[in-house]
């Protein structure tokens, strides 16, 4: 049977590495295996979910080239949500609970007290319906719980091998909220019968839901799916990304000019058996995905890596490859190709070449210079070889300004470097002045 997977995000934000990676471990364990991958959107938080985030969702999988077989939303299946609280109401396994929060919140802080761990005490099980309607002519709404079975849930995961989750040591979780919206939990295992999930692919923060949700699946008298659960992501200073993730969007990535394959390149293989480096394209690391690979460790998400990947991709573009990107940069219409072989090696990415471009088609800042650096440069002019510049001239000047200076090294060629192009770094000097051009060159002398 090939497999079917699914990935669900809420429309609550865009799309950042953390939660991207559980796409792309999604789409490339699918597509390693001839098998589909489902876009589910979880929006049954009417509130929170908006069609501007839903949007962005697909907009950002999409720049990633993460294609989907299909794509639902939970707010058109309310009817078969509705469904499968009757048949677990039918069968005794959802009840009613009138808590408030504070008074939830209470309970827990008892029994923690008493040292008990803070577990729902299934009062609302014990209720009766007399007890029930006097609560509810109070104008208490119910909110409802699934009566777990008190049994150890053991399933074998594709990523933590065996795991039992202790049903007794967790709280009957709630299904539906006392205004009536749908947590997560029941839709999801809703769809995923429904839908035929044959893998439930997912972060490790839902291990405990994973022995709910594996309950209620039994319950509704589905095929409970195989489950991987993945580390989560570290920053490379080892601590979580969470406060970090707005500026790790993809999207925001995207505007800085990352390409979308050093970031399936990185988010693929960190915490795994393989060595991270780049990739040509999304089927080979499909085709060397394995869930086997995936170690039990947070993974390192570095951004100093996947800049590296990065520049790796920028100096193998063509002039062509760049082109549009260019193009979108202020003077970007005036670069050509050899201003492109020029510059490309010193990039991590396209947009850099924005340093450049005034440098080689327009204007420069002059740059403040010692005043003994001043006065060389001012006398440098007188030394340039005559005629059209080369790639050899360079070395001539220079050496002619060593012998008339006695200056060598950083002290001949930096400021030449800073007066000529504004930069403390870059390309070779002799294909910067070749490019340049004489005109340039003395302009920026005098
Ligand atoms: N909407 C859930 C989340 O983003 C989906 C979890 C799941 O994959 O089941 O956490």
């Amino acid at each position: 049977m090939s497999c079917k997977v699914r990935f669900a995000p809420s429309p609550t934000g865009r799309l950042h590495v953390g939660n991207v990676r559980t796409a792309l471990i999604n789409w490339l364990f699918a597509k390693g295996q001839g098998g589909e991958f489902v876009l589910r959107i979880d929006d049954t938080d009417l509130e929170r979910s908006t069609k501007e985030y839903e949007d962005g969702i697909k907009e950002d999988l999409s720049w990633l080239g993460l294609k989907w077989d299909d794509t639902f939303k939970q707010s058109e299946r309310f009817a078969e949500y509705d469904k499968a609280t009757q048949k677990l109401k039918a069968e005794g396994l959802l009840y009613a609970c009138y808590e408030t929060s504070e008074e939830l919140d209470r309970k827990r802080k008892i029994a923690l007290s008493r040292g008990r761990p803070p577990v729902y005490d299934r009062a609302g099980l014990k209720l009766t319906d007399v007890e029930k309607a006097k609560l509810e002519a109070e104008g208490r709404k119910p909110h409802w719980r699934f009566k777990l079975s008190g049994q150890p849930c053991e399933w074998t995961d594709l990523v933590r091998g065996p795991q039992s989750i202790d049903t007794a040591s967790i709280s009957d979780p709630v299904l539906i909220r006392a205004d009536g919206s749908y947590l997560y939990t029941l839709p999801s295992v809703v769809d995923d019968i429904d839908a035929k999930i044959t893998h439930v692919v997912r972060g490790e923060d839902h291990v405990t839901n994973s022995g709910a949700q594996i309950e209620i699946f039994r319950a509704l008298g589905g095929t409970t799916p195989q489950m991987a659960h993945t580390p989560l992501l570290i920053g490379a200073d080892g601590q979580g990304l969470s406060k970090r993730l707005g500026s790790l969007s993809i999207q925001q990535l995207g505007q800085d000019g990352i390409e979308p394959i050093a970031i399936a390149s990185l988010l693929a293989k960190i915490g795994t058996s393989d060595a991270v480096e780049l990739k040509d394209s999304l089927e080979t690391l499909a085709s060397e995905f394995s869930f086997d690979k995936i170690g039990r460790a947070p993974a390192r998400f570095d951004e100093k890596e996947l800049m590296g990947l990065n520049a790796e991709i920028t100096h193998g573009l063509t002039f062509e490859d760049a082109k549009e990107r260019l193009n979108a940069l202020p003077m970007g219409d005036k670069a050509t190709p050899e201003f492109w072989t020029l510059v490309a090696e010193n990039l991590q990415k396209v947009d850099d070449a924005a340093v450049w471009l005034p440098v080689f088609f327009g204007e420069i800042e002059k740059v403040d210079l010692e005043a003994e650096d001043a006065a060389f440069i001012a006398g440098a002019a007188e030394h340039l070889p005559e005629g059209a510049i080369n790639e050899d001239t360079w070395k001539e000047w220079t050496n002619a300004l060593k012998s008339e200076t006695g200056r060598k090294g950083k002290g001949l060629f930096m400021p030449l470097r800073l007066a000529l192009t504004g930069q403390a770094h870059g390309p070779q000097m002799n294909k910067v002045i070749a490019l340049l051009g004489r005109e340039k060159v003395l302009a920026r002398l005098g």
